[in-house]
């Protein structure tokens, strides 16, 4: 999959300019300020419905107006896709081939993947940026943990609601116990997945993480379930870890809310589940969080995207469009050409740039942003 070309309408910096896009190599440069980011940003909203940075879309509407408007083409296997995002009184709109969609419909159509500064939240802030990249990875990949994902969120609305109302006086306890199926059943499809994918991506993310630090280096992706176990007899007998898993994740759900009614409802909210569960990023064993230099931090959410990379283009049998933003800046020069050799048989990469960069010997298209215009060489 490639874009091929991106208008954007009041969105950011840009109140309105066109870009268009080599199909394998794009270098986004410019000095600091003038757009470069936004530019990726604006792909990313049209490949997975929002930006990758903001969750507010009226941050991403220019100064002073009221609207903006992306539209986008692009192009796999010689079908070419339109897909418009308009965001304008609080409403966002997506439009794919001039058909109104949900922004959901959008998920795995053109997939994204970014890699940018703000990837150190990761490994730095709290889980909810962790269960984030779990979820858009998953997303784009597989229609069922969407669909398990949106199911999930209406329940534990409704569950909370009556969690409340419970606690409040003005819910009998039975009406809330309504919600613990859904709450379980998809709660438990959501982290099966969510390990079965950490399990599939650990791997590659060892042997990137190795080639980038020059040193043996295993990675250890491990899910954490916060408050609650996936009981105890993990080893059972038989069967792929995708079979076996879902069944324990349940258990262990379906106790934690047995044991823990009365402080749930003292809470007035569901306190287990996928939605406050982490993973820990282990690398030789240690904590990378914890002990991690910032250049090895760098590299492993760097050796993770480029894993996610190859997964998704091993469920879906095409490449993302892979967006680096200013990715060479902190790493050392061993690892920066690791990284270039790593990524080189990607398809489509637009990288930005605050400084003069090259990707191996192949050709680049050099799109030059300046305060919001852009102009092309090479
Ligand atoms: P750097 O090299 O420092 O990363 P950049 O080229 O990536 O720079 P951007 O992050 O794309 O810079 O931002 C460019 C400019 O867009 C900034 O000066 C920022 O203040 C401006 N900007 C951000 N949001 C908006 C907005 N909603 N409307 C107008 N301008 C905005
Ligand atoms: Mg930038």
């Amino acid at each position: 999959m490639h874009i091929q070309r991106i208008r954007l309408t009041n969105f950011r910096n840009f109140a309105d300019t066109e870009v268009d896009f080599a199909p394998r190599r794009n270098l986004i440069v410019g000095p600091n300020a003038q757009g470069k980011t936004n530019l990726l940003e604006a792909i990313h909203v049209l490949g997975v419905g929002r930006s990758h940075r903001d969750r507010k879309d009226q941050n991403l509407v220019r100064f002073g107006q009221a609207y903006y408007r992306l539209e986008g083409t692009v192009q796999h296997i010689g079908v070419k896709t339109t897909i418009e995002a308009t965001y304008a009184d609080d409403r966002k709109r997506i439009r794919i081939n001039s058909k109104e969609a949900r922004p959901s419909a959008l998920l795995g159509l053109a997939p994204v993947v970014v890699s940018s500064p703000e990837d150190i939240d990761m490994i730095k802030r709290s889980p909810g940026y962790r269960r984030t990249f779990l979820d858009l990875a998953l997303a784009q990949v597989s229609r069922e943990y969407l669909v398990a994902l949106s199911g999930y969120s209406r329940a534990l609305a409704q569950r909370n609601m009556l969690l409340k109302r419970l606690q409040d006086g003005v819910a009998s306890r039975s009406e809330a116990e309504v919600w613990d199926d859904a709450v379980v059943d998809l709660g438990a499809k959501l982290v099966s997945a969510r390990i079965a994918f950490l399990a599939e991506i650990q791997p590659a993310t060892t042997a990137n993480t190795e080639a980038m630090s020059g040193a043996a280096l295993p990675v250890a992706l491990v899910y954490e379930p916060r408050g609650y176990q996936l009981a105890e007899d993990t080893a059972v007998a038989g069967g792929s870890p995708g079979e076996v898993i879902p069944g324990l994740v349940r258990q262990g759900l379906q106790r934690a809310l047995e044991e823990n009614r009365r402080l749930e409802v003292a809470r007035g909210f569901t306190l287990f589940g996928p939605h406050v569960d982490d993973f820990r990023f282990l690398c030789g064993g240690r904590d990378i969080r914890v002990f991690g230099s910032e250049g090895e931090q760098r590299t492993a959410v760097l050796a993770l995207r480029c894993a996610e990379v190859a997964l998704i283009k091993d469920r879906l049998g095409q490449y993302p469009i892979v967006l680096l933003d200013d990715v060479f800046a902190e790493l050392d020069q061993a690892r920066s050409s690791a990284l270039a050799a790593l990524i080189s048989g990607f398809d489509q990469i637009v990288l930005t740039s605050s400084r003069p960069a090259a990707l191996g010997d192949e050709a680049m298209r050099r799109i030059t942003v300046k305060a919001g215009s852009v102009t092309y060489d090479g």
